[in-house]
């Protein structure tokens, strides 16, 4: 089965720190006593890891989140799926840090070398607010988890400043039910990953035990906030709801079909999922075969036809020949490559129906 072009999205995006924000910079960031008073910030929950460190007083778990969110980067990024992206972006926001360690990290620039800078929650308010004013689609908060409670804290401000915009949130999956609680009625829709299925190999690669256990009672968690994917006919956006991600790794690695099957036995054929080509043998991937090489197209295809096989009707496929495009670089001011103008290849991604490709 052929794998049609997909979104080569484009990338507009502004990029950087604004102190007219209250981003911080080399002042001291306002709030503490309020961020100090946040739940779980006095005994961290927040990820599978559930370490339970106290972030007041700079102390840092294996994620190395602090007392404050930071971020990498906030841009207008067309990398996501259509009906995250419309024709102008989701308003993507990236943390720093993470509490995973996947040896092929694509954002490890930010994940795990920690680029980016502390904000405050007004701060984080206004870049969202910033981004709903460039015309973003929704906000789309990406590696979240170990900011939950800021993120609740900063949403609530922006809406009250009149934010409009739905609020996406963009997971590794790794997501405790005790984050995702603060987060019931603020966020709109969920798109964890499902990384792997078998413990073993996420332990190995992702360097955390119960990683499989966790997503997967996260994704029920998310899935009973707010039910399957929403779509507005008149906009094509999100608005609502839940879609999945699968990367798809080298050598059958992710375990692509027991995922699926899980999802199917749980959510049923609806369930949106989105199947992830892009991935790139980045971070200390090289050190770790066969992680040391891009998945083939047979691969790639194998895992779609595994979805229309077991009948799922919300997929999004990826081209394999533009995944390079969605490598970021943190340090520059557009991080992603995607071109402009791209977007109306954007249905050519979704399957209209099982077993053939739009
Ligand atoms: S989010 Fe960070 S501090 Fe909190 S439990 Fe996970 S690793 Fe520990």
């Amino acid at each position: 089965m052929k794998v049609k072009p997909s979104v080569a999205a484009a990338g507009r995006s502004g990029h950087g720190y604004n102190q007219a924000l209250g981003c911080g910079g080399n002042e001291p960031l306002p709030e503490e006593n309020e961020v100090k008073g946040l739940p779980f910030i006095e005994r961290c929950l927040l990820c599978g890891r559930r370490c339970g460190i106290d972030r007041r007083g700079g102390k840092t778990g294996p994620c190395r989140a602090g007392l404050f969110p930071r971020v990498g980067a906030w841009v207008l990024h067309m990398g996501e799926e259509p009906p995250l992206c419309g024709t102008a972006g989701s308003g993507a926001v990236f943390f720093s840090g993470c509490s995973l360690r996947c040896v092929y990290c694509q954002n490890y620039r930010i994940s795990q070398q920690l680029f980016g800078q502390e904000v405050s929650l007004a701060g984080l308010a206004g870049i969202m607010l910033e981004l709903e004013r460039n015309g973003a689609a929704n906000i789309d908060l990406v590696s979240p988890t170990h900011y939950a409670p800021h993120i609740a804290a900063a949403i609530v401000r922006a809406r009250d400043m009149g934010l409009g915009l739905p609020i996406v949130y963009n997971s590794h999956g790794f997501d405790t039910p005790e984050a995702l609680d603060l987060l019931e009625g603020l966020v709109d829709v969920y798109v964890p990953d499902l990384r792997y299925s078998d413990e073993t190999v996420a332990e190995k690669l992702s360097g955390v035990k119960g990683y499989c256990e966790t997503a997967r009672g996260a994704i029920e968690r998310m899935f009973r906030q707010v039910g399957h994917l929403v779509v507005d006919p008149s906009t094509g956006l999100a608005s609502r709801g839940l879609l999945v991600r699968l990367l798809v790794l080298p050598a059958g690695l992710a375990g692509v079909e027991e995922s699926l099957l899980f999802l199917k036995e749980r959510f049923g054929t609806r369930i949106a999922i989105s199947l992830m080509a892009q991935y790139h043998p980045l971070y200390k991937a090289s050190l770790h075969p066969p992680l040391d090489r891009t998945i083939t197209p047979g691969e790639y295809e194998q895992a779609v036809d595994t979805a229309i096989e077991l009948g799922f009707e919300e997929v999004f496929i990826q081209d394999l020949e533009s995944t390079e495009l969605g490598i970021p670089d943190f340090g520059s001011e557009t991080p992603f490559q995607f071109d402009v103008g791209a977007a109306e290849k954007v249905d050519a991604m979704k399957m209209e129906e099982k077993g053939r490709c739009a």
